[in-house]
Order: C-alpha cells, then structure tokens, then sequence
C-alpha cells in the first residue's frame, strides 16, 4: 500500500525533533489500526491494516498519542480520577478513508489525528478541554474538530506539518 507523504516528511527536516521515542504510558501503536468498523471493504470489524513500525506514519501516531496523552492527563486532573478514552479512528489508508468518504486531505491519512472519546467525561468537556490546551500550547497545533452527535473529540497535529490550524463543529 502506497501512503502518501507531504513535501515536509520527505524533507531534511523529517522527522521533527519534538517526536519521542516511545509511546506514552497509556496510548500504544494498535489504538491507531484500522479496522472496517462498518464492513465496507472487508467484514465488519476485521483489520484493514496496522499501523507501520517505523516511517512518516508511525511517527505522526506517536506525535499524535502523546497529545492524547496530556488530554487524558489534564482530564484526570480535573475529574480527579483515571479518565479512560478510546481512539474510535486513528489511522486511515486511503482505500478505507475513500471507503467512508473521508475529507480529501483528512489527517487521518497521515496518521496525525484521533477520534476521541474519554468515558464519563462530556464531549462538550473534552472539546473545550482540547481547546484551551491548544490555545496555551500544551498539545501541538493542529486540526479539532467538535461532534457532538456521534460524541467524539476530533485532534490533530496538522501545524506540525505546516499547515494551518483548523476549528469545526458537526452540523446538527
Ligand atoms: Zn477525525
């Protein structure tokens, strides 16, 4: 399968120096896989592939899941317990992000964005939450998208990438 890459990670500045070297303590690689959630290509729920070990896309999950990870610590702060979240999308290959009718440019393509839940916490909390850790630095810039309907959290780490920061809300 052939992953498209920007101009930016065929660079000499690839990889970026902010990129760790391990995935945080409660985020981990698999949470990225993409699995035919509605059996559109493949039956449902079987895996249509793992995330890479190594490369652009294992690199932008990891960026990705330590900004998942400061979310989840700051909600653990605030609701002063161990808040649990799910990546409901992580990594898309192109054949199931066209499968779905994903955006064109989605970061989800790149492995640079998640689809988040966090369990007991309300989508409206967590977009806010996301929200002001951007504004304040604390998580890369990028993309946050807010859906309220199909209650999840939208981030990714598109600036990262030299592209502009981006706000949406689901239409109701
Ligand atoms: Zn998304």
């Amino acid at each position: 399968m052939t992953i498209k890459t920007s101009a930016y990670e065929r660079s000499k500045l690839w990889p970026p120096k902010s990129i760790p070297k391990s995935f945080p303590k409660n985020f981990k690689r698999s949470e990225w896989d993409c699995y035919d959630k509605r059996g559109q290509l493949i039956p449902k729920g079987a895996l249509i592939a793992a995330v890479p070990a190594t490369g652009p896309v294992y690199q932008a999950v990891l960026l990705c899941a330590w900004n998942c990870q400061r979310i989840r610590d700051r909600l653990c702060d605030i609701y002063q317990r161990d808040v649990k979240m799910t990546v409901l999308s992580g990594w898309r290959p192109k054949i199931y992000n066209d499968a779905i009718k994903g955006a064109s440019n989605s970061q989800h393509l790149y492995g640079r964005a998640a689809d988040l839940t966090a369990f007991g916490v309300p989508t409206k909390s967590l977009y806010e939450v996301a929200l002001k850790m951007a504004r304040s630095g604390e998580i890369d810039q990028g993309g946050i998208g807010y859906y309220p309907r199909s209650r999840f959290v939208h981030v990714d780490t598109r600036c990262v990438y030299g592209m502009k920061a981006a706000r949406w809300s689901q239409k109701a």
